[in-house]
C-alpha cells in the first residue's frame, strides 16, 4: 500500500502524520477545506486538493486519479464547547460528512479506512486507565458524533466489508522536533498551548479549571500523547488494514497521567519564564481523570510512545510556539 488520501492533512494531528507518512516512502494526497487547517502546514512537496469530504464527484475524483488504496481521515469539527452550543452542525460535519464521503470512497473501490476517534466517547470512566471495551457513554456532542461514525463503521463492514482501524485518542500535544510545524487553533481551548502562550506573554494567566478534583494536587489529570507518536499510530494501523479481517477500535495515550499543575510547573521549569496562574471554576464535563490502557495498541500493532516524556511534549510545543508566536500568520 503506497498512495494514501489524507482528509483534514493541513490540520494539526494531520499535518504531523503527512509528515511520517512521507519520511516512510508514502505517496500522499491531502483533501482538506481549511476551515481550521492552514495549507502552510503541508509545505509545497505535498499534493494538496481544496474541498469538502462530502462532495461524491471531487472524492471520486480524487481516488481515480490518484489511485487511492487507503484513507485517513482526520477531517472534522473537534471543538468540545462547540459542539454544545451547536450540535447540529457537529453531527452534519462528522457523522452525516463521513457517512457520505465513506459511502464515496466505497463506490470508488476504496475499502481501508484509519478512523481519527477520541478518548470523548468514554464520557466519565468509571476506572482509570481505561480499557477500549469500557462503557462508551459520551457527554458532549463532539464525542457522539465520534462514537457514531464508529458504530457506523462497524455496519458499513458488515453490509460493504470496509476495513477500518479506529484511534482513540486521548490528549494529542507536542509539535515536531524542530518546531517547524506545530498546533495553531483560532480558538485555542487546550492547556500546553495556553500554557505557553501565557509564558510568551500573549495572555495575562492560565486559567486552571477547578483544583478540588479527587487526584493528588486538586487538579484534572490527563494522558498526554505526542503528536509524533499519534502520526505513527496512523501508520501502524494503515499497515494492519493490509490484513485485518475485522474493524478494530485501539486508545492511543502512555498509560500515565499529568495534573494540570504539574504541566505548568514544567513549562515554567522549560521555558525558565514565570507563568502566572489564576484559579477558575471547573470546566463543564471534565472528568478527575483520563488515562488510557494501551496495552491492545502496544501487544496487537508493536506501537510504543516514543516522544510522549512531558519535557519533549513541552519542549517541541515550545520551540514551535517561540519560533511562531503568530502560528502560522508568523
Ligand atoms: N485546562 C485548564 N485550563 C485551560 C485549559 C485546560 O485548567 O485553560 C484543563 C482542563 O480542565 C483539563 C486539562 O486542562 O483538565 C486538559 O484540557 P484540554 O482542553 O487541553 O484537553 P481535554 O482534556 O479537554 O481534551
Amino acid at each position: 500500500m503506497k498512495n494514501v488520501l489524507v482528509t483534514g492533512g493541513a490540520g494539526y494531528i494531520g499535518s504531523h502524520t503527512v509528515k511520517v507518512l512521507l519520511e516512510k516512502g508514502f505517496s500522499v494526497v491531502v483533501l482538506d477545506n481549511l476551515l481550521t487547517g492552514h495549507l502552510k502546514a503541508l509545505g509545497k512537496e505535498v499534493k494538496y486538493y481544496h474541498g469538502d469530504i462530502a462532495d461524491r464527484s471531487l472524492v471520486l475524483n480524487i481516488v481515480k486519479n490518484e489511485s487511492i488504496e487507503a484513507v485517513i481521515h482526520f477531517a472534522a469539527c473537534s471543538i468540545v464547547s462547540d459542539s454544545i452550543k451547536r450540535p447540529d452542525y457537529y453531527f452534519t460535519e462528522n457523522v452525516a460528512k463521513t457517512n457520505r464521503f465513506v459511502a464515496s470512497l466505497l463506490m470508488g473501490g476504496v475499502d481501508k479506512v484509519v478512523f481519527s476517534s477520541t478518548a470523548a466517547i468514554y464520557g466519565v470512566p468509571h476506572s482509570v486507565p481505561i480499557p477500549e471495551d469500557a462503557v462508551t457513554q459520551p457527554v458532549n456532542p463532539y464525542g457522539v458524533s465520534k462514537l457514531m461514525i464508529e458504530q457506523m463503521f462497524y455496519w458499513m463492514e458488515l453490509s460493504y466489508g470496509l476495513k477500518w482501524v479506529a484511534l482513540r485518542y486521548f490528549n494529542a500535544a507536542g509539535a515536531m522536533l524542530d518546531g517547524s510545524i506545530g498546533e495553531d487553533h483560532e480558538q485555542e481551548t487546550h492547556l500546553i498551548p495556553l500554557v505557553l502562550k501565557t509564558a510568551l506573554g500573549q495572555q495575562k494567566s492560565i486559567n486552571v479549571f477547578g483544583d478540588d478534583y479527587q487526584t493528588p494536587d486538586g487538579t484534572c489529570i490527563r494522558d498526554y500523547i505526542h503528536v509524533l507518536d499519534l502520526a505513527e499510530a496512523h501508520i501502524a494501523a494503515l499497515y494492519t488494514l493490509e490484513k485485518a479481517n475485522k474493524g478494530v477500535v485501539y486508545n492511543v495515550g502512555t498509560g500515565s497521567g499529568y495534573s494540570v499543575k504539574e504541566v505548568i510547573d514544567i513549562a515554567k521549569r522549560i521555558t525558565g519564564k514565570n507563568i502566572h496562574v489564576q484559579l477558575a471554576a471547573r470546566r463543564q464535563g471534565d472528568p478527575d481523570m483520563l488515562i488510557a490502557k494501551v496495552d491492545k495498541i502496544k501487544n496487537e500493532l508493536a506501537w510504543l510512545p516514543h516522544y510522549s516524556g512531558m519535557d519533549t511534549i513541552i519542549g517541541s510545543a515550545w520551540e514551535w510556539l517561540s519560533k511562531n508566536p503568530k502560528g502560522y500568520r508568523s
